[in-house]
């Protein structure tokens, strides 16, 4: 691809949206003169965490190093520079959100996670309660779920469609439709009484910005629920009583924080890093005031309470929103830094951000979109692209000409020697991985039952993807960040005949000329294999290679005759140990018996194993001793 005409072509499409014109620094000098540290880095995982600037930084050494913060808590006068900047940081954040302080108040908590934990804790569950949450979600939101069921409140996942419009329109739309999927309630006894929801509190919690497909859901979501929630639900029992909702914005604030003075939501939680990258541990819960009296609070602690008695079962709680849920001390230098955050973020402004962010996603996606193999088969599988406004995230999946998928594992590793940092796997969001892939519970609980975890090497299982490729885009994201991006799927996943390099199935051999030539400091001195994860591996010259890496490799687990599935860590024995055939070997291929073969060594006691293979679904029977 020529650079020159293909960023030409880009800014006649986008020019008005890419980069900040209005901005002392246009794009190029951001990143030439902020960013140094990237190098030749294409960092595309903002999604993940964004990146701090370079005088963000300089700022705040300056900023601390010339004062003396004390414990805000204290009386002193270094204690009141950090209440002056803890209260002046609340109101920017506030701000940031459009929440006016009458309405709104900023807790500090340790990130969006702890946030939610929070809400979670301190939300007046009852048993006429329900914890309804949209399917694409973070984990850390799915986890409030646990609150409300061992309160006896009902939970449900719910499919949101959404019409045609998605934006910030004054009309909550009509036919947006919620489809509900129930969860078994813990505790029967609480079964939901006719008559009893009236004052019943329920909670609805939604992104708003999908963490793995970039989706944007509509704020009018929180009005239609609020006053609707009967109609939308279909007068289901779970509907009545009064409903608070969450919007969880950690993704979606870096391009589009909730406008609280439009859409007034009840909790929005979020992490600073996602927002500048500096500081970490840090993130805020805006609470309306209103619903923050609703809230129930066990724990008292230093920074909550006014008066306690050590031997008497007696406390008094301090007044006021912040003082209701931050307990201890709060990061108060932290909270000093996130002015020089808001600084670059104000001055560039986030709709800006949002436009040049989205240009250059929507460059990407209408690469990817495009792109065939020489048989003509498509190579991207996009998700979430039904939704008519998109975040600046891409996720996707990738096939081979003969249609089986790219492990995201083998994308990943290609795109670290290529020095693209981008995200693969589910991303902490298991609901919209199984939607989006397509994925039904039978496929999950088996994938899990194969031993599959989040973080681990089994990129396709039966042969569906678990987990996708995910680029994310910063306000000092780049088009030549993306057209890397772009040409590295180009070269190494395109089948043409003029594409030689791409991977397809083949075999490597020492010395392996495609990869050492992807990664010219790095040599390849040995082919190791090691079939059964955990156990002795053995040495090859040469090897066959799979969409997944070398054949066999890890292909199997060892799994105790009581389920459980051993690894090194579980037991270091595991690693010395040798393994001997138990099941008729007429059933093994050839392939299959030379590399049992290769691990049949000594006698000692024996124990039955049973080996699954990840790919094949078979079953053999072993002996491990
Ligand atoms: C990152 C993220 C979280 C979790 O944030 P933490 O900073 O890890 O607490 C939650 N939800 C979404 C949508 C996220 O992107």
């Amino acid at each position: 691809m020529n650079t020159e005409s293909e960023k030409e072509q880009f800014l006649k499409e986008f020019g008005s949206d890419y980069g900040y014109a209005n901005a002392p620094k246009n794009i190029d000098e951001i990143r030439a003169t902020e960013f140094k540290r990237l190098n030749d880095t294409v960092y595309l995982d903002h999604a993940g965490a964004t990146l701090y600037s370079e005088s963000q930084m300089e700022a705040v050494f300056k900023d601390l190093n010339s004062t003396v913060y004390g414990n805000p808590h204290s009386q002193s006068s270094c204690s009141l520079a950090s209440e002056d900047i803890v209260g002046k940081a609340r109101q920017q954040v506030l701000s940031f959100f459009n929440a006016s302080p009458r309405e709104y108040s900023c807790i500090f908590t340790s990130g969006a996670t702890a946030a939610l934990k929070l809400v979670g804790e301190t939300f007046p569950w009852s048993s006429n309660s329900s914890f309804m949450y949209s399917m694409e979600n973070h984990n850390s939101v799915l986890g409030i779920r646990e609150y409300a069921l061992s309160k006896g409140a009902a939970a449900f996942a719910v499919d949101i469609e959404e019409g045609t419009h998605v934006g910030e329109s004054e009309s909550p739309k009509s036919n947006l439709k919620l489809t509900q999927h129930h969860i078994q309630r813990r505790n029967e006894g609480g079964v939901l009484k006719e008559g009893m929801t009236g004052n019943a509190y329920n909670l609805f919690a939604f992104p708003s910005e999908c963490n793995f497909s970039g989706r944007k859901f509509d704020p009018n979501l929180i009005k239609i629920i609020k006053e609707e929630s009967e109609r939308v639900l279909e007068s289901s029992q779970y509907c009545r009583g009064c409903w608070l909702v969450l919007i969880d914005a950690a993704k979606g604030c870096a391009t589009n924080p909730p406008n609280l003075s439009k859409f007034k939501a009840d909790f929005v939680v979020f992490s600073f890093y996602k927002l500048f990258g500096y500081p970490t541990g840090l993130g805020a819960l805006i609470v309306r005031n209103d619903a923050a009296k609703l809230m129930k609070k066990t724990y008292f602690s230093g920074g909550t309470v006014a008066a306690a008695i050590a031997d008497v079962d007696f406390f008094k709680r301090r007044e006021g929103v912040e003082e209701f849920f931050e307990d201890g001390t709060i990061s108060f230098l932290s909270i000093a830094a996130i002015q020089h955050g808001f600084k670059i973020i104000n001055m560039l402004t986030t709709s800006s951000i949002f436009r040049h962010t989205t240009s250059i996603a929507a460059y990407v996606r209408n690469k990817l979109l495009a792109l065939k193999h020489e048989n003509g088969e498509f190579v991207c599988t996009l998700y979430g692209l039904l939704s008519s406004e998109m975040g600046p995230t891409v996720s996707f999946n990738m096939k081979r000409p003969d249609g089986t998928w790219y492990g995201y594992r083998e994308v990943e590793k290609l795109a670290t020697l290529a020095g693209i940092q981008l995200r693969t796997g589910c991303f902490c969001n298991p609901g919209a991985c199984a939607k989006y892939l397509g994925l039904s519970h039978l496929d999950l609980l088996s994938n899990i039952e194969a031993g599959h975890v989040c973080w681990d090497d089994r990129d396709i299982l039966h042969g569906k993807p678990t987990g996708a490729v995910r680029v994310s885009f910063g306000y000092m994201s780049t088009f030549e960040d993306a057209m890397k991006f772009v040409n590295f799927v180009e070269n190494n996943f395109v089948i043409s005949s003029s594409n030689r390099c791409a991977l397809q199935p083949r075999s490597i051999s020492l010395p392996v000329e495609g990869i050492a030539k992807a990664a010219a400091r790095h040599f390849l001195t040995s082919i190791t294999v090691y079939p059964i994860k955990s156990c002795a591996g053995f040495s090859v010259d040469q090897w066959p290679l799979t969409s997944t890496g070398l054949l066999h490799d890890r292909e199997w687990i060892l799994k105790s005759t009581t389920g459980e599935i051993l690894t090194q860590k579980k037991s270091h024995l595991v690693a010395r140990r040798n393994c001997r055939l138990n099941s008729n070997p007429a059933h093994l291929s050839l392939k299959e018996m030379k590399w049992i073969s290769k691990i049949i060594d000594m006698k000692s006691e024996v124990t039955t194993m049973r080996l699954i293979s990840g790919s094949a679904g078979r079953l053999i029977d072993l002996a491990l001793y």
